[in-house]
């Protein structure tokens, strides 16, 4: 057997500190999962660190700890036997090797001591079950018992056991599946793929906390199509997202057809990944569209129509996160925002575009007006060259006149010229909806174009307005 050493690749400290704590303690040590998996991919050196111990990792972390340059502090996870302390940029966690055995109801096993063999096949895939030896007759030698370094080679998410019980036992396991194949683009192995599906409806005990992680690491993948179709294709979409399943599929009523706007996405998500690495707006680009499901309608006239999906959207943002548990705050308006403002750029490219359009689009999207292109520039997903050089060359219009209009008028977080309280003052008024009547006049007037947006017009405008409304003579 050829033998695999990575001694070169523990040079840094952290690892020696290590191995000496071990050798102190008498017990094996090794690096294993992600560090190993990523290393051997080349993927540059991670800053998460997993130690199995072979006895106790609580016992070994403390002992790092003694031994490391300021003294870091051991957090210790009782209820899981795990302990983590921070070694300069690194997070080093540390766990006694076990074997583990499920009960039907949870994804917490029943733990006992085991040897390293037995910590490995607890691993999900057998990409992750590689080990780097820390031990000092065979520093830095690489244990594979799963093959996983074939299957590195081959681009392959396989299990070490069974997959039907590896993905009955934790489900998470599943999604991690999924968004390791859309990460590395591996492709799943056929018989784990046939296991997730059959075991898809078991995602039902995971947190969703936990499955927003999953989702939020597909999303941020290089091509999330690759994660989201896997999703789909197990029939785990339906149950996490039934909002985009519901998406798919093209109906035709009197010889017409309308696209179908599940795999539309997805081609959205792929183009948005290309220009943006902000994972809200990727959020944003893979709901934009779930109006379409609730509004869609067929009229004689006009055909297939998907009258206020904008809208309708956009509120179905909100129900989506609270199901999650994602946070209802900020991140959840912006993405309600670009939902509701999808069609918006796509108006103005179609035909010739006033600058009156072009202040109100900047005055509705505010700071968000770049984001906003860069979801519509997206969106075009038509085959055709012709259309899509059109279309492309009419968005970059479009940017150009946001920029001029923007320069000149500053209608970007529009502050109002003159404020209520100039307008009550000038015209002895109480509060009263007046005040707010004129506000807007002043607001409409400026965003087309009626009047510069500077004080000394607003406020000749203000007078003018308040004469037509009988305040003064
Ligand atoms: P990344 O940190 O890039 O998400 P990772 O492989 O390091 O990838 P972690 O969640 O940090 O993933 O887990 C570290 C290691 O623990 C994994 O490599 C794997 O060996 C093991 N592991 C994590 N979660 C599970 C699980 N649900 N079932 C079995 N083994 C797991
Ligand atoms: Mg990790």
């Amino acid at each position: 057997m050829i033998q695999t050493h990575y001694k070169e690749a523990l040079q840094d400290p952290v690892f020696t500190t290590i191995a000496k704590a071990a050798a102190e303690l008498s017990l094996e040590s090794y690096v294993i999962g992600g560090f190993v998996r990523d290393l051997l991919l080349q993927r540059g050196i991670p800053k998460d660190i997993d130690i199995v111990a072979v006895g106790s990792g609580i016992d070994l972390a403390r002992k790092v700890a003694s031994l490391s340059p300021g003294k870091p502090e051991v957090t210790v996870f009782k209820n899981f036997g795990t302990a983590m302390l921070k070694y300069q940029d690194k997070e080093v966690e540390f766990v006694g090797a076990r074997k583990e055995s499920y009960n039907r109801d949870s994804r917490k096993p029943v733990v006992e001591n085991g040897s390293l063999e037995d910590d490995q096949k607890r691993r999900d895939f057998t990409i992750n079950a590689l080990a780097l030896s820390l031990n000092p007759d065979n520093f830095g030698l690489l244990i594979d018992p799963f093959e996983g370094v074939k299957d590195l080679t081959s681009k392959l998410i396989r299990t070490p056991l069974d997959p039907a019980i590896t993905y009955s036992d934790d489900p998470l396991r599943m999604l991690r599946a999924i968004r390791f194949a859309s990460q590395l683009n591996f492709t799943i192995e056929r018989r784990s793929l046939e296991a997730i599906s059959e075991n898809k409806k078991r995602i039902q005990i995971i947190s969703n906390e936990r499955i927003v992680d999953e989702l939020h690491k597909i999303l941020m993948s290089e091509v999330p199509s690759v994660g989201f179709s896997l999703l789909h294709k197990t029939g785990l979409l339906a149950l996490i997202l039934p909002e985009l399943t519901s998406l798919q599929g093209i109906e035709e009523v009197e010889g017409q057809r309308h696209k179908d706007n599940f795999w539309h996405t997805l081609e959205v998500v792929d183009n948005i990944s290309g220009t943006t690495d902000n994972l809200w707006l990727r959020w944003a680009a893979l709901l934009h569209d779930i109006g379409k499901a609730p509004t869609k309608r067929f009229d004689k006239k006009i055909g297939w129509t998907f009258h206020a999906h904008e809208f309708v959207g956009s509120k179905m943002v909100y129900k989506l996160f609270k199901r999650l548990h994602m946070p209802l705050n900020e991140k959840m308006k912006f993405v309600q925002k670009m939902v509701l403002m999808s069609s918006r750029p796509i108006v103005l490219s179609e035909d010739f575009v006033t600058d009156s359009a072009v202040r109100r689009l900047i005055f509705d999207a505010g700071d968000h007006v770049d984001d906003l292109m860069t979801l519509c520039e997206a969106d075009i997903t038509t085959k055709n060259p012709r259309k899509q050089k059109k279309y492309k060359n009419n968005f970059h219009i479009v940017r150009q006149k946001i920029e001029e209009v923007e320069a000149r008028d500053h209608v970007r977080n529009f502050q109002p010229p003159v404020s209520g309280e100039e307008i009550m003052k000038t015209f002895g008024l109480q509060p009263s909806r007046e005040i707010g009547m004129i506000k807007d006049a002043i607001k409409e007037a400026i965003l087309e174009g009626e009047i510069p947006n500077e004080y000394e017009a607003a406020k000749a405008y203000m007078i003018q307005k308040a004469k037509s409304m009988g305040l003064i003579e």
